[in-house]
């Protein structure tokens, strides 16, 4: 509710005060009426700058990039603001998507093999940030996962049990070593600048990049990714959420909203402080609940809360769960001992990257990645558009047990009901 909007009333105030200070002459009453048209006119410019008169939306939801977005802004909340926000969303969909044919993504999945495709700086920022957690987790975590997923096709109506035979064909296809990035340098400025290999094991990379550079590189793009072997996809369903979060992260900062909550189907960003010094309160599903109630409340703010989970898309065979976040090495849904795994970081890329490769890893090795990250944070900083960046990472995981394990970090803000939770 904003008590601040202009009535009708207050505008015909302004209306009479600009009349009467153009048509009365003498020059007494002139200056009089003048100071008083002032005082009335500033409080107009200084009411309508820290109270719009626009009525504020406190959300709005939309579905995009497969999944509701819902954005809190609260008393910020304009819709002007609201349409900038989901227009970058709809534009990062547009570039990343899978199922749409037009797509950055789509072009460089049907080039495999053949050429290089040019990329945006959002693309090629992504996929280069997402062969970073395919290096540090050896492969747990792999955006060229695409064959797999096409072949399961969970959560769509053709979603099967693949054999091991058709599971064999296709784990060739799934190696992020062969993507192969050629950027161009200052690639807003010029089109000549000299181009950098980032990723290639393969013995015809400089041939095919220069082959790339030139056919397909131009001013308006980063520069190009390839897909080494035919039959290779890209599919960035594991991290892409996160980057927008960040993006949209970046448009309420530059607008200086002081509060919002950014939810795009499950990875949410808590954005500012809810009341003075008060923390926000994220729920953390319950795994085995289908209602969608909360196992864990974390009290947070400033930071994103990513959990990638066994619950969030699958289909049950004779008793056993098919869920969407595939091993690459085995080619089948990950099985560790845990139901979910939740990260808590100021990036939300690195936050939504690290909850699927750490579902992948499972929570030793899990665990050992997310300390050696956090020991050396400087390396993912670079992934992160949000100033200042400077957030311990933290986790919570939830195994089959419905034990807790959480990163002492967060002990002393963490509500949970009877489950047991064990800070580490
Ligand atoms: P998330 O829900 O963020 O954990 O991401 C799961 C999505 O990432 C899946 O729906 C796939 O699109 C993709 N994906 C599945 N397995 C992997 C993997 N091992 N590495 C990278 N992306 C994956
Ligand atoms: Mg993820």
């Amino acid at each position: 509710m904003n008590f601040f909007c202009f009535s009708p009333k207050n505008l015909q105030l302004k209306n009479r005060a600009n009349k009467f200070s153009f048509t009365r002459k003498t020059s007494n009453t002139c200056s009089f009426a003048r100071k008083n048209v002032r005082k009335i006119l500033l409080a107009i410019v200084c009411c309508t700058t820290f109270f719009s008169c626009t009525p504020k939306t406190q959300s709005k939801s939309e579905v995009v990039m497969g999944t509701i977005c819902t954005i809190k802004l609260f008393d910020d909340g304009t819709t002007k603001l609201y349409d900038k926000i989901f227009s970058r969303l709809r534009e990062i969909d547009n570039a990343f998507s899978t199922t749409i044919e037009t797509s950055e993504i789509s072009k460089i999945n049907e080039a495999a093999g053949i050429h290089a495709v040019a990329a945006s700086r959002d693309v090629l920022f992504v996929v280069e940030a997402a062969l970073y957690f395919a290096r540090i987790s050896r492969g747990a975590f792999d955006p060229t996962i695409g064959p797999l997923v096409k072949l399961w096709a969970i959560n769509t109506e053709g979603a099967y049990i693949p054999s091991d035979e058709e599971i064999a064909k296709v784990l060739p296809l799934v190696n992020w070593r062969n993507v192969q990035i050629v950027k161009n340098e200052n690639a807003n400025e010029t089109a000549q600048g000299s181009n950098i290999t980032i990723h290639s094991n393969s013995e015809n990379a400089s041939e095919n990049s220069q082959n790339a550079s030139d056919k397909n590189a131009n001013a308006k793009t980063a520069g190009t990714i390839m897909l080494l072997q035919k039959g290779m996809s890209l599919d960035l369903g594991g991290i892409a959420k996160g980057f927008a979060a960040d993006e949209i992260v970046r448009l309420l900062r530059e607008a200086k909203v002081r509060k919002a909550i950014i939810d795009l189907g499950g990875n949410v960003f808590v954005f500012g402080k809810k009341a003075s010094n008060e923390l926000w309160h994220v729920g953390i599903k319950n795994p085995n609940d289908a209602t969608g109630e909360p196992i864990a409340i974390l009290h947070t703010s400033e930071t994103s809360v990513v959990t990638s989970g066994v619950y969030e898309r699958f289909f049950i065979a004779d008793g056993i769960r098919y869920h969407h976040i595939l091993n690459p090495k085995t080619g089948k849904p990950a099985r560790t001992n845990l139901l979910s795994t939740t990260i808590v970081c100021k990036s939300s890329l690195a936050s939504d990257a690290l909850s699927t490769t750490i579902f992948v890893l499972g929570k030793t090795q899990g665990d050992a990645l997310l300390k050696k990250l956090s020991a050396e944070q400087n390396s993912f900083v670079q992934f992160s558009p949000i100033e200042n960046f400077a957030s311990p990472l933290a986790s919570i995981f939830i195994d089959e047990d419905e034990t807790l394990f959480a990163s002492r970090s967060l002990e002393g803000n963490i509500e949970v009901g009877l489950n047991e939770i064990i800070f580490e």
